[in-house]
């Protein structure tokens, strides 16, 4: 059930007013912080001791919380037993309502390797529910755009991606699965040692797409030539990647040391020991690192066997597992927040950072961050991190 504010129905265009006792931005924060909001936009950011007040306005008062930036998750395949390349209509309704309560309010649903049958018709309906959301979707995490990861991987770094369905990289194999989802795709993994692999990132980095190296086994001097065709990300490092040899030091040496990059991280404690998630922060700073979730269907579910894909999972004690793989996470990104405080020693609002306005900035959306003109699209945390309300586009979610 959503609860409309005043201010989101057509025919009331009051304002509605935000208070808390700490804002952030999140680059700045804000004491006794005042939000407007008109129309689902922000319509300005002050603190209550040098504003006018909220006289006459419907106001909404958080109390002792914290209003900081929705969060964005640009790489998940799906939560309470939804997989977003099957899921109905109203599955996805849920599962974006759960993102949201956990207080996402933007993501890019994110394909796995499948045939090219399954992919076209995923990515068609996923372009539908992107579309209808640009004219409707409040009160729910919102699609932005997709995240092909796959088919364009490697081999011997797939995970569980089927070896079978892998392809390798041409413009035109990219210009149909761009076709079939209209243009919606924003970013792609691809492992850059590939064959075609760098024609495949010029172009799509010419298309606006967001282009991230992963599964992958590169050398360095493969991946070197991949971030010169215009790759600039890269996804779950550490994971699915050619480790690290101070010898040989392969693609994260590209990954860590070069500043044009940034670099997401699933920091569920699993996928990454606590401590390496502390050593990327230091390597990447906290203006280049971006929390994901690589959440599938499992995540808020009881123990059992789920979809990925086509795939068949297991979810036992917090892990997702096909055949003794890792096969996605069951991580939330208010998880992942709370994780990255303990794991880096992060305060909450560079915590909050690498959950909002880094992976806005890391595909290129205006997203993450409050200031005037922006989507009111907010989470409202206790201070050590736990939701208490998400407003996607001025309307609560409940
Ligand atoms: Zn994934």
């Amino acid at each position: 059930m959503l609860l409309y504010l005043g201010s989101f129905s057509p025919d009331n265009r009051r304002m509605t007013v935000f208070t808390s006792k700490t804002l952030y931005t999140p680059l700045r924060k804000i004491d006794d912080a005042l939000v407007s909001v008109e129309n689902g936009a922000v319509v300005s950011v002050a603190s209550r001791t040098d504003s006018a007040g909220a006289q006459n306005k419907a106001t909404i008062d958080f109390g002792d919380c914290v209003i900081v930036p929705g969060f964005f998750d640009i790489h998940v395949h799906g939560g309470v037993n939804c997989d977003v390349m099957r899921g109905s209509a109203d599955e996805m309704n849920k599962f974006e309502i759960f993102m949201a309560r956990h207080g996402v309010t933007s993501y890019f649903p994110t394909t796995v390797t499948a045939s090219q049958g399954v992919t076209l018709s995923a990515l068609e309906r996923l372009s539908d529910r992107i579309e209808a959301t640009e004219k409707d979707g409040a009160g729910r995490a919102r699609p932005l755009g997709i995240h092909l990861e796959g088919p364009f991987l490697s081999h011997a770094k797939r995970g569980v991606h089927p070896p079978v369905d892998l392809v390798e990289p041409s413009v035109a194999a990219f210009d149909k699965l761009w076709q079939a989802a209209r243009g919606h795709v924003r970013m792609i993994t691809i492992a850059p040692e590939l064959n075609g692999a760098e024609e495949v990132i010029a172009e799509a980095t010419k298309r606006g797409v967001s282009v991230s190296i992963g599964h992958s086994d590169a050398t360095l001097d493969q991946a070197r030539r991949g971030v010169k065709a215009g790759a600039r990300h890269a996804t779950h490092t550490f994971n699915a990647m050619r480790p690290l040899d101070h010898r040989a030091p392969g693609i994260l040496g590209e990954v860590l040391t070069n500043n044009q990059l940034s670099a997401d991280v699933i920091a569920d404690g699993i996928h990454v020991d606590p401590t390496v998630v502390d050593l990327l922060f230091r390597v990447k700073g906290i203006e280049n690192l971006v929390l994901i979730t690589d959440a599938i269907s499992a995540t808020g579910m009881p123990d059992g066997r789920y979809q990925l894909g086509t795939l068949e999972v297991e979810l036992k004690d917090g892990r997702c597992l096909r055949d003794g793989n890792l096969a996605g996470s069951a991580l939330t990104m208010d998880r992942a927040v709370r994780n990255v405080m303990k794991f880096a020693g992060l305060d909450l609002q560079q915590a909050v950072r690498a959950a909002s306005m880094n992976p806005a900035k890391a595909v290129g959306i205006k997203k993450g961050t409050i200031e005037p003109g922006v989507d009111a699209d907010f989470v409202v945390l206790t201070p050590t991190g736990e939701v208490r309300a998400t407003i996607v586009k001025g309307v609560v979610v409940q």
